[in-house]
């Protein structure tokens, strides 16, 4: 155990070593999915002016207060919207208006079409309103001069809308990170090689590039590095630049496991290469000059869910993300569980909503090479390092994995 980094340490460790990006500008089309990389303050309010909630009627309040509600007005304009009233409501007055069309000035309430009748000159009010009713507020929204968005905000469908509201056409966000990934071992076969039987199909740099993807980072694949170290400092030194270079396998104490010292020997400074945790034991990270190097797992299985512990908040801070982490949600864990309390497990589980309490179940086997049970997984079921069993019903924490609906 007392050579294991906890992975709250090891986490710190990345992060300190991360600086967020720098800037570039893009259109509004190409901006979700990005983080802002400058603070948006509204340059004008929101709604523009006082405007109408309804298709109806703008009265003066005082017209209309009277009790029995049997008021006939006289209509001496409409305002559809889009266009600006020219006339003043006076005593005994109303305007025809359109939904988002400004409120005359004169008239402090609008009554829906439905509470009326009406003829081209007049219209007749069976209801009473309060003062105020159906006109939304110049600035209700957004106030001028407002920081509306944050730098560090997730561009999202809601942000986008906003940006496009405040006239942003193009905006500042930080770079994607360019993320090398190499995956390592003579058993491997690339997608498009001749797979022999004696082959393993290269899972993980598909999986981890789609993860980097998922995460904001921009993937580039270096390939298969085969299991000496001139083949994988080659492969490796063809990353060097990269924001991250990511490797799977060839990270635990097998005879063919290079990983850390080709990384040592082109001049990396490794922090840590053993995790308290299970998946994913032998996990190296260290910083080549700029670059962050991270020696993940051979399995599939574990090289995910490492990446999900590290190498994604790492992404997510170069992109300048204020966020980090995954939601956390507490739900009843539906099985027996039993370890031994010397590191932290991710179990693959599968959350659900049952009579208002949310519950979960592991995917069944947990293998480190059975990546079935990270298909079926929506969550990452976190015990902790000191846990050493669990039962029916006990409350659990679980990191909700992206797409979950
Ligand atoms: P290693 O960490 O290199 O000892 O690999 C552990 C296990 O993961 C072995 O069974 C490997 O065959 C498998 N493995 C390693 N790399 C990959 C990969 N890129 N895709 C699929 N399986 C892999
Ligand atoms: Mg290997």
């Amino acid at each position: 155990m007392s050579d294991l980094t906890r992975l709250e340490d090891a986490l710190q460790t990345v992060l300190a070593a991360v600086s967020v990006l720098g800037a570039e500008k893009v259109g509004l089309l190409d901006a979700p999915g990005r983080v802002l990389a400058e603070d948006i303050i509204a340059e004008r309010d929101h709604p523009p002016w006082d405007n109408s909630a309804m298709d109806g009627f703008a009265v003066r309040h005082e017209d209309i207060a009277r009790d029995p509600a049997q008021i006939v007005l006289t209509i001496i304009e409409n305002v559809p919207a889009g266009t600006v009233p020219a006339k003043v409501v006076g005593k005994g007055e109303a305007v025809r208006i359109m939904t988002g069309a400004p409120i005359p000035a004169g008239a402090d309430t609008v009554l829906k079409v439905e509470d009326t009748a009406q003829t081209p000159t007049s219209v007749t009010v069976f209801k009473n309103e309060p003062k105020g009713a159906y006109i939304r507020p110049q600035g209700g929204d957004v106030r001028k001069g407002d920081c509306i968005m944050p730098r560090g905000t997730i561009i999202r469908p809601a942000e986008a809308a906003m940006l496009a509201m405040l006239a942003k056409s193009f905006v500042f966000v930080s770079q994607r990170p360019r993320v090398a990934i190499l995956s390592t071992g003579d058993e491997l076969a690339d997608l498009d090689e001749r797979c022999g039987e004696e082959k393993i199909v290269n899972a993980n740099s598909y999986g981890i590039a789609a993860a980097v993807q998922e995460a904001g980072g921009l993937p580039m694949l270096l390939g298969i590095a085969r299991d000496n170290p001139e083949d994988l400092k080659a492969k490796i030194s063809r990353g060097r630049h990269a924001d991250v270079l990511v490797l799977s396998g060839g990270v635990s104490m097998g005879e063919y496991d290079f990983t850390k010292p080709v990384l040592q020997e082109l001049g990396g400074e490794m922090h840590f290469w053993k995790l308290a945790i299970r998946p994913g034991q032998p996990v190296a990270f260290g910083t080549i000059g700029r670059t962050l190097a991270f020696g993940l797992p051979g399995n599939p299985v574990s090289s995910l869910v490492t990446f999900e512990q590290l190498v994604r908040p790492a992404i997510l801070k170069l992109c300048g993300s204020q966020v980090l982490t995954r939601p956390v949600v507490r739900a009843r864990f539906q099985e027996t569980f039993s370890k031994r309390p010397d590191r932290r497990h991710f179990l693959r589980g599968i959350l659900w909503m049952e009579n208002g309490t949310l519950m979960v179940r592991t995917t069944g086997s947990q293998g480190s090479g059975i990546l079935t049970s990270m298909v079926k997984a929506n969550g990452l079921i976190d015990i902790p390092v000191e846990a050493e069993t669990l039962k029916p019903g006990d409350v659990v924490n679980v990191q909700v994995l992206g797409g979950w609906c």
